[in-house]
C-alpha cells in the first residue's frame, strides 16, 4: 500500500455489505442466485436475493462505489423483478473498470428457515462465476437468530457480507 497516494493505491481493499428482506407468500426464496424450496419468498422489487445484495453492497464498498440503492434504485422499472447476480455482475464490471477484481467473499446468512446448510454448495457455485473467482473463495454460511428478533420471528432474512479486492 502507498499510503502518501491515498487509500485507493492500495492493492487490497475490503468491502462490508448488510441486507434483510421480509418474507412474502406467493415468492419464490431466491439466495445466492438458487431457488430453494420453501413455502414463502422474500419481498422486494428485484428477486429480493438478500445472500447477493449483501455482497454487492461489500464490492462495491471495498472501492467506496456507494450502496446498491445509488446504483439499482428500487423505483427504477428495470429492476422489477431482476435477477440480482444481474447487479452484481454490475458491480464486479464497475470495479475491473477501476483495476480491480474481487478476491474472495464471505457471506453470513441470518435464518430461523429454511435450514442454510444443504444449500451453501450450490450458491457458492452460483456465485463464483458472477463474482469472476473459484467456487473455493466464496464462503457461504448459515445461521439462526437463537429465536431472537425479526429474523427469530420468521418475519425475514438478512445477510452479512465482506469481499476483498485487488489490484489488477
Ligand atoms: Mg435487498
Amino acid at each position: 500500500m502507498d499510503r502518501r497516494r491515498g487509500r485507493l493505491t492500495a492493492s487490497v481493499r475490503v468491502g462490508v455489505g448488510y441486507d434483510s428482506h421480509r418474507f412474502a407468500p406467493g415468492r419464490e426464496l431466491v439466495l445466492g442466485g438458487c431457488t430453494i424450496p420453501f413455502d414463502r419468498g422474500l419481498d422486494g422489487h428485484s428477486d429480493a436475493d438478500a445472500v447477493s445484495h449483501a455482497i454487492t453492497d461489500a464490492v462495491l464498498g471495498a472501492l467506496a462505489l456507494g450502496s446498491i440503492g445509488d446504483h439499482f434504485p428500487d423505483t427504477d422499472p428495470q429492476w422489477k423483478d431482476a435477477n440480482s447476480l444481474t447487479l452484481l455482475a454490475h458491480a464486479v464490471g464497475l470495479i475491473r473498470d477501476r483495476g480491480y477484481a474481487v478476491c474472495n467473499v464471505d457471506v453470513t446468512v441470518i435464518a430461523e428457515q429454511p435450514r442454510i446448510g444443504p444449500h451453501r454448495r450450490a450458491m457458492a457455485e452460483a456465485l463464483a462465476p458472477t463474482l469472476g473467482i473459484a467456487t473455493d473463495a466464496v464462503s457461504v454460511k448459515g445461521k439462526t437468530n437463537e429465536g431472537m428478533g425479526f429474523v427469530g420471528r420468521g418475519e425475514g432474512i438478512a445477510a452479512i457480507a465482506v469481499a476483498t479486492v485487488e489490484a489488477l
